[in-house]
């Protein structure tokens, strides 16, 4: 389907050599688009696969904890593919302790990379499309990460449902100030995925049980059961859609 095709785009994805960042990648370049790799471990296992797929792929090294890693990532993506029309939010930590024991530092690492990046990276990119667009269609997707703690409080991670309910909020907004623009804003919220952010909750035999007795469909998700929305949210059949939270979740959110 011609709507869903990525031929001719590149997509930039953030922490795209492992979990879900590393699906989102291969199912972007198996539509069609070239990829850039932007983070701080080598994604060389990405860049086979998008090679694979027939696709070029280019790696930016980037530590999202750092404040100027944002707009320098967007740099060095255009300087090494020439532009970036898609961009993927997909970075992110999370850190586990009381509230009442939470530390500044878990606080600060986890929202320097979960929610400050994922601003400044949706602004640098903007820049970057907004600037090509004198005379042509602008046209850019962002898709950022957000979370089911973007709905729900969870417990003991007090930055990362912070920083993924602001994801959901950031989205909105970026797609009010920018969907007249040409740029569509939108997040996927994964719900549980078999990742290493999510090890030592499978490796709790007890929260592992009640997970998996509140997933509709029955099992974690897999890394690659998040490409379709993917490829939905950087392809040209989303093009009136702005601002939404996609959940890919197995039904937890129904229940
Ligand atoms: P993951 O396997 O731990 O991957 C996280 C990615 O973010 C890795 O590529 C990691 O790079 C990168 N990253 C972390 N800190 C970084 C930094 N300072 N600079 C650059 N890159 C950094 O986890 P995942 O499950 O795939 O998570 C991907 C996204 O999905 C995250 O935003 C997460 O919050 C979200 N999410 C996951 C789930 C789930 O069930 N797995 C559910 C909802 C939302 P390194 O390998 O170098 O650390």
């Amino acid at each position: 389907m011609p709507s869903f095709d990525l031929s001719g785009k590149t997509a930039l994805v953030t922490g795209a050599n492992t979990g879900l960042g590393q699906a989102i990648a291969i199912a972007l370049a198996g539509a069609g688009a070239d990829i850039v790799a932007a983070g701080r471990s080598s994604a060389a296992e990405t860049g086979k696969a998008v090679a694979g797929a027939g696709r070029a792929f280019h790696e930016v090294t980037a530590d999202f904890g750092e404040p100027e890693a944002p707009a320098r990532a967007i740099e060095d993506a255009v300087t090494a593919a020439g532009q970036v029309d898609i961009l993927v939010n997909n970075a992110g930590i999370i850190r586990r302790n009381d509230a009442l024991e939470f530390t500044a530092s878990d606080w600060d690492d986890v929202m320097n990379v979960n929610i400050r990046s994922v601003f400044f990276l949706c602004q640098a990119f903007a820049r970057h499309v907004t600037g090509r667009g004198a005379n042509g269609e602008v046209r850019g997707k962002i898709i950022n990460i957000a979370s089911m703690l973007s709905y729900q409080g969870g417990i003991r991670v007090a930055s990362y449902t912070s920083s993924k309910s602001g994801v959901t909020g950031l989205t909105r907004l970026l797609a009010n100030e920018w969907a007249a623009k040409g740029i569509n804003v939108n997040a996927i919220a994964p719900g549980y995925f078999a990742t290493n952010n999510t090890e030592a909750l499978r490796e709790d035999k007890s929260r592992n049980a009640e997970i998996l007795g509140r997933i509709p469909a029955g099992h974690w998700g897999d890394p690659s059961d998040l490409g379709g929305a993917a490829v939905f949210l950087a392809a040209s059949a989303s093009d009136y859609v702005h601002g939404t939270t996609l959940p890919v979740d197995g039904g937890w959110l129904a229940r």
